[in-house]
């Protein structure tokens, strides 16, 4: 296993690790949006979440669920995203998978993503399409 967060599980390369068990381990992000930027990675290095197995994932969303209660209350945040990236045009830079637990506060200035109207046919054809691809 070849990835930098593999690398931080082996202890190779440092982090500030604020939760780990056999399977799971979670650390700060170096180059947070916001304070308390953390990293929830499960420790079988796979590239992405379509390419994990469910258990794992389960076991990211039981994280999840633990940390960010933790991590809203250490930095006194209003709330947070959870986000994974999948893919190049997503924005991934590390493939093995993992969650990110971004602290978000009233004003940071950290806007979601912008949303477009679209027709009502429009719409209809691409939950089709989506269907159609199950
Ligand atoms: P993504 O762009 O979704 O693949 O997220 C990868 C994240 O890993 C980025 O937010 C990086 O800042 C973070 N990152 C990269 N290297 C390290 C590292 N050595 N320790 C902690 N976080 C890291």
């Amino acid at each position: 296993m070849s990835s930098i967060f593999s690398k931080i599980i082996a202890r190779e390369i440092p982090a500030r690790i604020v939760y780990e068990d056999d399977h799971m381990i979670a650390f700060l992000d170096i180059n947070p949006v916001n304070p308390g930027h953390t990293l929830v990675v499960p420790k079988n290095e796979q590239p992405n979440v379509l390419e994990s197995s469910e258990e794992d994932l389960v076991q990211v969303l039981r994280v999840v669920r633990l940390l960010a209660p933790a991590i809203v209350k250490a930095v006194g945040a209003d709330g947070f995203n959870t986000v994974t990236n999948t893919g190049e045009a997503s924005g991934q830079s590390v493939p093995h998978t993992h969650f990110h637990i971004i602290p978000r506060f009233l004003n940071d200035g950290h806007m979601p993503w912008a949303h477009a109207s679209m027709s009502a046919e429009a719409l209809d054809a691409v939950a089709t399409k989506i269907k159609q691809a199950l």
